[in-house]
């Protein structure tokens, strides 16, 4: 453990949102733009509104312009897409983000692909997915999670990963597969595991790059990792423990923190690493939007 990096993705994510807020300072001074976020929820899930706090104070922190639209947990389809036409029509509006999951009535990806490609802050439109795998990064909004991750490992390994290989655990279109493209892009080798991998730690112990991005609680246990390599964990997941005969909540990620951190080099803990570099990379894409519009 002496020698092994704890990644600090709340110093990081501050870091970044200082010189966004320096940037939108800027940029509103020069050309008059404000950086616009506009926020949609639909209904009233906990974890979500928790999510879309953090959002909203982070964009107002850095400066912009941030709106949260709430609609009722019962809303149709087409109420939906009706409140993001009139978002993606308005000009002081930059980034659209529907917070997911969306009620089971609604049709998500339906909704995702209205976004206009110029305002989709998430990156999930399949035109920014598709010129993220095409390798033309600059020109795409990366989504969040994944670009954030990226920050990190390049932070500890430098830009290019040439002979290093890199092993994601998931390969969700949110974090697995996109972090495979920007590791790929990076010229790492890219293995992506998941729920139909046969002998996952084997595969692990090959990483010198471990993406774990499952949602599994502490799945990846000390002998999956190879000694010195980094681990990335992705997972956010709350558990209960005693302590003290007492049960509390606990958040955890995918990875088995206490074994993990006496073999890993560098490994990021929950919470504290992923989860702040996502909302930054947000802002980031945001301004980056409004940058854009201004030019
Ligand atoms: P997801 O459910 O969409 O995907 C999970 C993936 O894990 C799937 O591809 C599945 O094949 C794989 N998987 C499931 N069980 C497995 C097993 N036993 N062995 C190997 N692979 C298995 O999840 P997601 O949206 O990619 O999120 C993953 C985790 O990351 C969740 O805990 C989520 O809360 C967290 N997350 C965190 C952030 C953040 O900002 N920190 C952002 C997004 C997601």
């Amino acid at each position: 453990m002496a020698n092994t990096t704890i990644i600090d993705g709340k110093a990081k994510a501050a870091e970044l949102s200082e010189s966004i807020t320096a940037a939108t300072t800027a940029l509103v001074e020069k050309r008059g733009v404000k950086p616009g976020l506009s926020v949609v929820i639909v209904g009233e899930d906990p974890a979500s509104q928790v999510y879309v706090r953090n959002k909203k104070r982070t964009a107002e922190a850095c400066g912009f312009n941030s709106v949260q639209h709430t609609l009722a947990a019962d809303s149709s389809q087409e109420q939906v897409l009706a409140l993001i036409q009139q978002l993606n029509a308005d000009p002081t509006v930059h980034g659209i983000l529907v917070q997911l999951p969306l009620p089971a009535q609604l049709n998500e990806q339906e909704i995702t692909q209205s976004i206009l490609p110029d305002k989709d802050v998430d990156g999930f439109h399949f035109q920014n997915i598709g010129m993220l795998t095409a390798g033309h990064i600059d020109g795409a909004f990366v989504p969040c999670t994944p670009a954030g991750c990226m920050l990190m490992i390049e932070d500890q390994l430098g830009k290019d990963l040439s002979g290093l290989n890199a092993v994601i655990i998931g390969r969700s279109n949110i974090v697995g597969k996109p972090m495979a493209s920007l590791l790929l892009k990076a010229n790492a080798t890219v293995t992506i595991c998941h729920s139909r991998t046969k002998d996952l730690p084997s595969v692990a112990r090959n990483a010198d790059i471990l993406v774990a991005a499952v949602g599994r609680p502490q799945m990846v246990k000390g002998d999956w990792i190879k000694p010195g390599a980094i681990v990335i964990d992705v997972g956010i997941n709350r558990i209960q423990v005693d302590v003290d005969g007492e049960i509390k909540n606990r958040l955890v990620g995918d990875v088995d923190f206490e074994e993990a951190v006496k073999v890993a080099g560098a490994i990021t803990p929950v919470p504290g690493g992923v989860g702040p570099m996502t909302i930054a990379l947000l802002m980031l894409n945001t301004l980056r939007s409004a940058e854009r519009s201004a030019s």
